[in-house]
């Protein structure tokens, strides 16, 4: 007997035929004998018109008020699989996020997990119930319910099965595993057989939201296996784990990321400790700084920066650099949100030469101008006119993995 975590998300419990699905799929495995502990996301878009209703409402709404709103949509789904799942004849609970003992940080709409408690799933379990838990949030300190920040439930799947050591950790969702780009944009993309913790976690991170990268981070910390694969087929899917076989592929993926904005100043002076103070009075306002670009120094002992941020902060990082820019009489501060990060991941590229002018190569051959680079072991990203985004990534997709092969 093995205990499994299955985690569903949004498309796969949209509407009664999807839930009863994946009843069938959760009560296959329960009446092979397994320990089945289910973790949902929220219904179809549920959880996007339950902001829009906030919007309404307030568009400055309390983040505290806004977790306990967005968290009634996983509610919803678990009750109702829950349901399901007694209407195939098998015995079934629905647990909150409280309930299965998630404890969070305090940080509404972007909670951490500190602590998964599993007793109540335990003993659940031990009556021979299957145990379907709402993914996506938890409870702080001060008994307030969190949630996670979106796509959180694959969190919470990976959670649970590190807290009970679970033996299958397996996260379906709408397409048939990780591909090699977004199959919904590149047809041609290939499913990927197996893909290692260190490039899932950096495609998940630079755009691909297949799987959440806090959920890689923490499989990756636990040794947790994760299977991702499609609940409309019965296909097998991707594993994601430490090693896998090398295979000949120099990449493993092309993710786009369009959440990005990009600030520049021209003009600071060229002079030890600017970008220290630059740099720390962004992050002294929680800013996360990203890809950044450096000019030599010119004649006249000035220098440009530019970098880039979360979009959702572009507005207060724009403050901040205008406010420096005027402390040290700087040049012009320029923003820009209309651009895309599009970034090549693999643990080939390590070992290989010539991978970032392959990727260039692509780009040139569209007449698609790079604004800034950056490289770290196992990634190359680019930032680009987002106009040119889907037309990039297909474009260096079709170069790594030509159509033919
Ligand atoms: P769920 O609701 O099941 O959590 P998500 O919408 O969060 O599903 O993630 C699945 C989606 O991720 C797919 O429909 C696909 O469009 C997108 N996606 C982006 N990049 C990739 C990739 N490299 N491989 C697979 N899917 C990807
Ligand atoms: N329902 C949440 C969201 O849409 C969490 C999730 O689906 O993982 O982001
Ligand atoms: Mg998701």
């Amino acid at each position: 007997m093995s205990l499994i975590v299955q985690k569903f998300g949004g498309t796969s419990v949209k509407d009664a035929k999807r839930l009863m699905n994946v009843a069938n799929i959760v009560t296959q495995k329960y009446k092979e004998g397994n320990d089945v502990v289910v973790v949902v996301s929220a219904q179809g878009d549920t959880t996007d018109d339950l902001i829009e209703k906030a919007a309404e409402i307030n568009s400055n709404p309390s983040k505290r008020e806004m977790d306990m709103l967005l968290s009634s949509g996983e509610q919803i789904s678990a009750s109702l699989l829950a349901m399901a799942i007694q209407k195939l004849g098998c015995p079934s609970v629905s647990l909150t996020g409280w309930q299965a003992g998630f404890s969070t940080t305090s940080v509404h709409t972007s909670a951490r997990i500190k602590d998964v408690n599993p007793e109540r799933i335990r003993s659940e379990l031990d009556s021979k119930k299957i145990v379907v838990v709402t993914g996506f949030q938890g409870l702080s300190k001060y008994d307030d319910i969190t949630t996670l920040g979106r796509g959180g439930s694959d969190t919470s799947a990976v959670a649970i099965a590190a807290a009970m050591h679970a033996d299958l950790c397996q996260i379906y969702t709408d397409v048939e595993g990780v591909f090699t780009a977004d199959p919904r944009k590149v047809p041609n993309a290939k499913k990927l057989k197996e893909i290692s913790y260190d490039e899932m976690l950096e495609l998940a991170t630079l755009g691909a939201q297949v799987l959440n990268n806090r959920s890689v981070e923490m499989a990756k910390k636990y040794n947790i296996e994760l299977e991702v694969l499609s609940s409309l087929t019965n296909k097998p899917g991707t594993i994601v784990k430490e090693k896998v076989k090398m295979e000949k592929m120099l990449i493993s993926g092309v993710a786009k990321d369009t959440d990005v904005a990009r600030v520049s100043i021209t003009r600071i002076p060229d002079q030890p400790g600017i970008a220290f103070k630059l740099f720390s009075s962004l992050a002294a306002k929680n800013i996360n700084v990203d890809v950044i670009l450096q000019s030599i120094g010119r004649g006249d002992d000035t220098k440009d920066i530019a970098f880039t941020v979360p979009k959702d902060k572009g507005k207060e990082a724009l403050k901040t650099v205008e406010d420096f820019a005027n402390n040290y009489d700087a040049g012009e501060v320029q923003f820009d949100d209309n651009v895309a990060k599009i970034s090549i991941v693999g643990a080939g590229m390590e070992s290989h030469a010539g991978v970032a002018a392959k990727m260039f190569e692509a780009l040139f051959e569209q007449q698609i101008n790079i604004r800034m680079i950056s490289t770290s072991e196992i990634k190359v990203s680019v930032i680009i006119a987002k106009d040119d985004a889907d037309k990039a990534v297909s474009a260096i997709h079709n170069k790594f993995f030509p159509k033919a092969t």
